[in-house]
């Protein structure tokens, strides 16, 4: 971002306190973390539980920055700062309506990505994408709530044609005022899971919160949802905007994709568009369908099926998803312990049993949370959906991971299913016992630290 004080506080409705020449004075983007402000940013204190922003101000000032949002319920600093404040109702509300307002003012196009899960890698997707074509700025890391997502609007570049942002969310409401902030052109429903159901109460609430998207989305704008998923097309019957529903299963979805194959280099699937065949360096079923919510978007943007591809074959992802590594014995670690829920849980467990080239496949899996109060049923589902794919050896870490053993003994004959303590029992058993005809998939909620374990047998002990 790119305005002047003046212009700051006209956008927040705030009042400059300052001289005339103040006015004019030129904010380059805006950081909340003194930490990493940087000289002529405007600083915007934002209040939270453990920290009030407002107390390092002075760090801000000598960091550089250019002036400070200051929240009237604040005594204003004694004596005053040597940079102009802004005083508003509220920073956190302002730094969203300064967010909103830069988004108007360089009038780019914006593609939100919401879902349960693989909103990360749909995101990362897009952005390799739509870069093909646009100049693109998207959402670094999980950059995705309240505070992330303004932050990422307002640290795009005045020239950006495209933003891709990702809207994460714990409760009810979240998303629509993500939504209202970032007025998406083109907005995408990965899917719907699980994940925060104590929040939401059911799979419909969850869809529900999922569809909050529509509220600051474009008439003209375009949903692109999950098509298998019957809670998202019962709800958009009524949609008047233009919806795609895109999947594996359903007749009625609009773009359908079928799978060739896998390996541990990566996927190649076929659209319903084309006869093409589309790859991807990544590997998981579900990965591919996340690869279809991109291909659609970039279609929908005017792009070709060569851009695309070459989009995809540029993609790059960041740690803990289905990280592949080899421990020293020559066992396959499939490190995904970034987070977990019943469906990604799944769909990982798919993908190991469909690996080809291991004799054995291994699960070591641990507490998923914020389930609510099936929480018991979930994880016993889960063991025994690893035995009736093929896990000959399923592991369990945590309080939960129990329910995930006795679930699996349920269905088990000839089958290992052990609790381990922790993680040091956990690696000496797989440096034990392992070798390089193992495939082992480490995985749980980001709680759980399930790493620990991956880092462990990495260093041999
Ligand atoms: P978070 O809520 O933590 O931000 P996210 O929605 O951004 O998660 P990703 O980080 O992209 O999700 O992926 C997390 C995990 O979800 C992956 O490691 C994978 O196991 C699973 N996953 C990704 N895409 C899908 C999908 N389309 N369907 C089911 N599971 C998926
Ligand atoms: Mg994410």
């Amino acid at each position: 971002m790119q305005k002047t004080l003046k212009a700051i506080a006209r956008a927040v409705g705030g009042t400059l306190l300052g001289g005339v020449s103040d006015k004019l004075m030129l904010a380059s983007g805006v950081s909340t973390d003194t930490r990493s402000l940087c000289p002529n940013q405007l600083y915007v204190p934002i209040v939270g539980d453990r920290f009030d922003g407002h107390d390092f101000l002075p760090n801000a000032v000598e960091k550089g920055a250019v002036g400070a949002l200051w929240q009237k319920d604040h005594p204003l600093p004694s004596p005053l700062p040597p940079v102009p404040l802004i005083r508003v109702e509220n920073t956190l509300t302002a730094l969203q309506q300064l967010a909103a307002s830069w988004r108007q003012e360089i009038g780019v196009k914006v593609v939100a990505v919401t879902g349960s899960n693989g909103k990360t890698t749909t995101k990362e997707l897009l952005g390799s994408v739509l870069s093909v074509k646009f100049r693109v700025h998207q959402t670094q890391g999980n950059y995705n709530n309240h505070i992330g997502l303004p932050l990422t609007l307002l640290s795009m570049p005045e020239n950006t044609e495209v933003v891709v942002l990702e809207m994460g969310m714990n409760h009810a409401g979240e998303i629509a005022l993500l939504s209202t902030i970032a007025q998406p052109d083109i907005a995408v429903i990965t899917n719907i899971g699980e994940a925060h159901i104590e929040h939401l109460g059911s799979r419909q609430g969850i869809a529900d919160a999922k569809l909050e998207i529509r509220e600051g989305l474009a008439k003209q704008g375009i949903l692109v949802v999950d098509g298998d998923e019957p809670l998202l097309r019962e709800r958009l019957s009524q949609e008047k905007r233009r919806w795609i529903g895109v999947g594996w299963q359903d007749k009625n979805d609009d773009i359908l994709q079928s799978f060739s194959t896998e390996g541990l280099e990566g996927i190649s699937f076929t659209t319903s568009l084309s006869n093409r065949r589309f790859t991807l360096p990544m590997m998981g079923k579900h990965n591919a369908s996340n690869a279809l919510l991109a291909i659609t978007v970039g279609r929908s943007m005017g792009m070709t099926e060569e851009e695309i591809q070459q989009g995809l074959t540029q993609v790059r992802m960041t740690g803990m998803r289905l990280e592949r590594r080899t421990a020293s014995n020559g066992m396959l670690i499939i490190n995904d312990a970034y987070n977990a829920s019943p469906t990604s849980m799944r769909a990982t467990i798919d993908l190991l049993s469909s690996l080809e080239g291991f004799s054995e496949k291994w699960v070591l899996l641990g507490d998923m949370l914020e389930m609510g109060h099936d929480e018991e049923a979930y994880h016993r589902d889960i063991g025994r959906f690893a035995i009736e794919k093929g896990i000959s050896r399923v592991y369990a870490m945590g309080e939960r991971g129990r329910w995930i053993v006795e679930g699996a003994k349920e269905v088990a004959t000839q089958e290992k299913v052990v609790h381990l303590q922790n993680a040091e029992e956990a690696a000496r058993i797989f440096l034990q016992e392992g070798n390089q005809k193992v495939a082992l998939l480490v995985k749980a909620s980001r709680g759980a630290r399930l790493e620990t374990v991956v880092e462990h047998v990495l260093k041999g002990a």
